[in-house]
């Protein structure tokens, strides 16, 4: 009898991927911000050792990978971690998981919430269907701990501080808290160099007589950057845009992505090809 044909994209499609060896699968499973409870890593610890070699692989974007799994136990794996709510992960032409830092909910520098942002986005986008891939992180504030400028989108959180000059004394905290000596005490006031300035908020924080305060807060979002083969920073688009206009311009992006995209081709290169203005002038508000 002629051995049954093995449908790896349908497979891939599922999140398993083929292995060097064969009828070998990594089970790779959906972690939405690099954040997972207890209970479900439970589940995915026995299902290591019930299905693969007994250990995970955790991904450079966050995602948890069995390997080893059998082709024969693909389906009643999917199945049993389904059933604890551990869901398949993204692979092929599609939105893939959303990457995120702590954010303000727990880390001291964080200036949005990163973790709500990407509950949100994954719910409306994760595996979407795209020309190429679209990848997604989302950082708390300039130290970019998830390297947003290397994903398709790019989401940093970053605040403008304005100086309350009747209140500067002069001490000099916020010129030592910056790190990229944009804040400097000049004839007895603190003055702030645009031009160096990060966006950061530390000078802010660092302030104790009420000299600093937060102007503005939002989002500087990255588009068109990529690792891989052919590395490449993405492109700032805008600084502080807040959520509404950063929930209006992904929607317009991943349009832009869809309609003028070829088959095989990342954002950055989409953008090399029609020229960065022409994105804009869709995508801004
Ligand atoms: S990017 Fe900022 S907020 Fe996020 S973990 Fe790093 S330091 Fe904290
Ligand atoms: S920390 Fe505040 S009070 Fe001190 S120099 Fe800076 S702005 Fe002025
Ligand atoms: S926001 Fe950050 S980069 Fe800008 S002046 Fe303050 S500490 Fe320096």
């Amino acid at each position: 009898m002629a051995e049954k044909k093995v449908d790896q994209s349908s497979l891939k499609s599922k999140g398993f991927l083929p292995q060097r060896q064969e009828n070998m699968f990594s089970m790779r499973l959906k972690v939405i911000g690099g954040r997972v409870d207890a209970q479900k890593l439970r589940a995915i610890a026995d299902a290591a050792e019930k299905y693969g070699y007994g250990y995970v692989h955790i991904t450079s974007r966050q995602q948890i990978e069995i390997p080893f799994v059998k082709l024969k136990d693909t389906a009643e794996a999917s199945c049993e971690l389904e059933k604890q709510g551990v869901l398949e992960g993204s692979s092929g032409k599609r939105v893939r998981a959303i990457v995120a830092c702590h954010g303000n909910s727990i880390c001291r520098y964080g200036l949005i919430d990163c973790q709500k942002m990407a509950g949100k986005i994954d719910e409306k986008y994760f595996g979407e269907t795209v020309p190429k891939k679209l990848k997604i992180a989302i950082t708390g504030c300039p130290s970019a701990c998830v390297k947003p400028q290397d994903n398709d989108f790019g989401i940093m959180g970053t605040t403008r501080p304005e100086i309350l000059e009747e209140n500067c004394v002069s001490c000099g905290r916020c010129e030592k808290a910056c790190k990229m000596g944009a804040i400097t005490v000049q004839e007895e006031k603190a003055r702030i160099d645009r031009e160096k300035c990060v966006l950061c908020g530390a000078c802010i924080a660092a302030c104790k007589k009420d000299a600093l305060r937060v102007e503005r807060t939002g989002c500087t979002i990255f588009v068109g950057g990529s690792m891989g083969r052919k590395p490449r920073h993405g492109i700032k688009l805008i600084e502080l845009a807040d959520e509404e206009q950063l929930f209006s311009i992904l929607e317009k992006t991943v349009g832009y992505y869809r309609k003028y995209g070829l088959d095989g081709e990342r954002l950055g290169e989409l953008l090399d090809r029609l020229g960065i203005e022409s994105y804009r002038k869709e995508v801004l508000p």
